[in-house]
């Protein structure tokens, strides 16, 4: 009989499948626990762990829970989850892929839009009485090229939302054939350079990696044709905040749109308050029909772990 952990608050939809499940014992939902106390409680023999991502699921943590077989994350990036230490211990990692890619797709078009026609200002200014159709003249999007990098589930959705709109899609992706680019919507472009060099929004939709990590950065910026958009709903970190700031205070990038910080919550820094962003709190796979997935997906996915059967979306 199994007994399952839940550290992040998950939706009721997953929990109420875990705990129909007749080989399952025990589940605990506890988010909020710091890492000690989470330690100590898994230490209590259990089973399966599910997280979003604020619990670190760190190789001490990991240590700490003998019992553990699988780690499950409910949602897509598993950048806090030591990948090398579950694999040495023997521990299952799978999180739910799916759930949330028209969410994030939909997020990623919404600032785009937001940062295009000042939306955030402009209902600012209404809501301070005034009325200045003049300071809110914006761009349109048809015609325009959007760059995507990574072309991956969110990419790729996004590519096809965008092509809706009469944008021009072209996609940098080194994981991915030429063949499959194209299946995915976008024009493949032979390097990162020529992407930036060409598109008039750039979006990044890469998982954060050593390798991806600044992958925006001052260099990379100054490739950007002169007035592009930058949208991030990837990860803190894959842009250089630091180099963007500047990119944006210089006027080389006309405005950015970002769901997601190097640090969060990040305050009220210089980035966030620009006039020229428009930030959201890590909200693009916040929606309702998305959680509900995402905890269905994750309890899925967590107990056939636990039962040795196929799995779908394996990490390690
Ligand atoms: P995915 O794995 O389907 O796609 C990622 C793509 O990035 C892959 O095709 C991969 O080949 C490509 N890639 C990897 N390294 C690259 C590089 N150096 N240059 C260009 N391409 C590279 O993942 P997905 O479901 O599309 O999600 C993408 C990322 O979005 C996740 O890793 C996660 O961090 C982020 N995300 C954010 C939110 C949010 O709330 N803001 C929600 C879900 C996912």
């Amino acid at each position: 009989m199994w007994r399952i952990f839940v550290s992040d608050r998950i939706h009721e939809d997953g929990l109420a499948r875990l705990r129909a499940a007749e080989d399952v014992a025990e589940v605990r939902m506890e988010p909020g626990l710091d890492p000690a106390a989470l330690a100590q409680a898994l230490a209590q023999g259990y089973h399966a762990l599910i997280v979003r991502s604020r619990t670190k699921v760190t190789r001490d943590l990991l240590a700490a829970a003998p019992s553990l077989r699988v780690v499950g994350r409910a949602g897509v990036g598993v950048d806090n989850i030591d990948l090398d230490a579950a694999k040495a211990r023997g521990v299952i990692v799978v999180n739910a892929p799916e759930a949330t890619t028209d969410a994030v797709a939909e997020h990623t078009l919404a600032l785009l839009f937001a940062v295009a026609r000042h939306i955030p200002r402009a209902d600012a200014s209404m809501k301070a009485g005034r009325w200045e159709k003049k300071a809110f003249q914006g761009i349109e999007l048809a015609g325009k090229t959007l760059g995507i990098i990574g072309v991956g589930r969110i990419g790729a959705a996004v590519a096809r939302r965008a092509r809706g709109l009469g944008m021009r899609v072209l996609g940098y992706d080194p994981y991915l054939d030429q063949a499959t680019l194209a299946a995915r919507g976008v024009e493949p472009v032979a390097d990162l350079a020529t992407l930036l060099a060409r598109s008039d929004v750039v979006s990044v939709h890469v998982p954060l990696t050593p390798e991806t990590r600044g992958l925006l950065d001052a260099q990379a910026l100054a490739q950007l044709k002169p007035g592009a958009i930058v949208l991030s709903t990837a990860r803190g970190g894959v842009v250089d905040e630091a180099a963007l700031l500047a990119a944006l205070d210089e006027g080389r990038v006309l405005g950015a749109g970002l769901d997601v910080f190097e640090h969060e919550p990040p305050g009220a820094t210089r980035l966030v308050t620009h006039p020229r962003v428009v930030a959201t709190p890590h909200i693009a796979a916040q929606t309702r029909e998305a959680q509900a997935r995402v905890a269905r997906d994750i309890a899925d996915e967590v107990l056939a772990a636990l039962r040795g059967a196929r799995l779908r979306w394996r990490v390690v």
